[in-house]
């Protein structure tokens, strides 16, 4: 499970000067598989079914094919990014700067709920790259202020996510009011299998590629599991889980963690359990405001907090790297979450 090619640098792909300063400043040398297999197939125009395991660089695949199709002498926005939470959209937004870092004039912005409207439309005066949540960015297209005729790439992220009911109206209404000759790139982990049939309605013969998916779990990581006694009180199986919680951070050795909660409350509670048991925390779920909820993605990424307790909320696509201990408080909703979750520890080939 090499991550590194040892024989091609990215100079390889043929890409231009820029990208290849802006790929050197964020300190990638060398193309991942993914990204060696994807990048020339979408820099040829195809519209593409990625699969690749959490933390391979998925984010650099399409941002670099949306970097290469940019005219930035042009004022239009040419490429549409949807992702499925504000996280990551920030996320994928902090990729795309750097990587355009030697593009002076590329104009790139973010586009997501909680935060006010009005700076969304200064923002869309000049903007190449849009990344947004899909509400956010229906709205924007329905108030005629983000104007979709000159998107030619449209990439959606976690794309599987992307596809599940509660997405499927504004999915389907913002890929309507795209034009029809566009090319469309879909990036996850996990496709169940029906997803990837799906997906193929909104694409034009889509190339499929999927790296090592027979075995989607990680390498690196190593997986254990912990009992806790059943009880017909909710709150009492809370309390053990809580003391079992305590139990593993105090033994295991770790940089950050994550734990998952299925329920908002049952994370809140457990920040103030384990912060008056002397392990500060930090809890981040979809209800805070969206200023609390930067405010706990910063602190973890800059790292000053070193327990992050959350919800699905940043179950996918958060890139923290020295997050390597997840604790399932409890059992996901599905294989896939699972999947998600655990792929926060490992990232790029890290061991954990
Ligand atoms: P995915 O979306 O596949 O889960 P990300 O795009 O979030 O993965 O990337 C995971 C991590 O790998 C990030 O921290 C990113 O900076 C790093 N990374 C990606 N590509 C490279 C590369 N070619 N060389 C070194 N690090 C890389
Ligand atoms: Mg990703």
């Amino acid at each position: 499970d090499v991550l590194i090619s040892e024989t091609v640098d990215f100079a390889g792909l043929l890409l231009s000067e820029a990208v290849l300063h802006g790929l050197k400043n964020a300190g990638f040398e060398r193309p991942s598989p993914i990204q060696l297999k994807a990048i020339p197939l979408g820099r040829c125009g195809l519209d593409l079914i990625v699969q690749a395991k959490s933390g391979t660089g998925k984010t650099c695949v399409f941002s670099v094919i949306a970097l290469e199709s940019v005219e930035v002498a042009a004022t239009s926005t040419q490429v549409l990014v949807l992702a499925p939470t504000r996280e990551i959209a920030i996320q994928i937004w902090e990729v795309v700067k750097s990587l355009g870092s030697a593009m002076p004039s590329l104009r790139c912005h973010t586009f997501i709920g909680g935060l006010p409207l009005h700076e969304d439309k200064k923002k869309l005066q000049l903007c190449h790259i849009a990344i947004g949540t899909p509400g956010r960015i229906q709205n924007l297209i329905e108030a005629g202020c983000l104007k979709t005729d000159s998107i030619r790439l449209f990439v959606m992220d976690e794309a599987d996510k992307l596809l599940e009911e509660s997405f499927q109206e504004q999915i389907n209404w913002i890929f309507s009011s795209l034009p029809d000759n566009k090319q469309m790139l879909a990036l996850s982990a996990t496709y169940p299998e029906y997803m990837a049939q799906h997906l193929t309605v909104y694409m034009r013969n889509p190339t499929f590629i999927r790296l090592n998916i027979t075995d989607p779990t990680l390498l690196g990581i190593k997986q254990y599991y912990t009992g806790v006694a059943s009880h017909p009180l909710p709150h009492k199986v809370f309390e053990a889980k809580t003391a079992a919680v305590v139990d593993l951070l105090s033994s295991v050795s770790f940089h950050q963690c994550l734990i998952f909660s299925n329920m908002q409350t049952r994370a809140q509670n457990l920040e103030n359990e384990l912060t008056s048991r002397g392990w500060p925390t930090t809890c981040i779920a979809g209800s805070l405001g969206q200023k609390d909820r930067i405010t706990a993605m910063a602190k973890l990424k800059t790292y000053k907090c070193r327990v992050l307790i959350s919800t699905d909320l940043t179950s996918r696509g958060i890139d923290a790297d020295r997050v390597n201990l997840v604790i399932n408080l409890d059992v996901p909703k599905d294989h896939e979450t699972y999947l998600h979750r655990i792929g926060r520890a490992g990232r790029f080939g890290e061991t954990v």
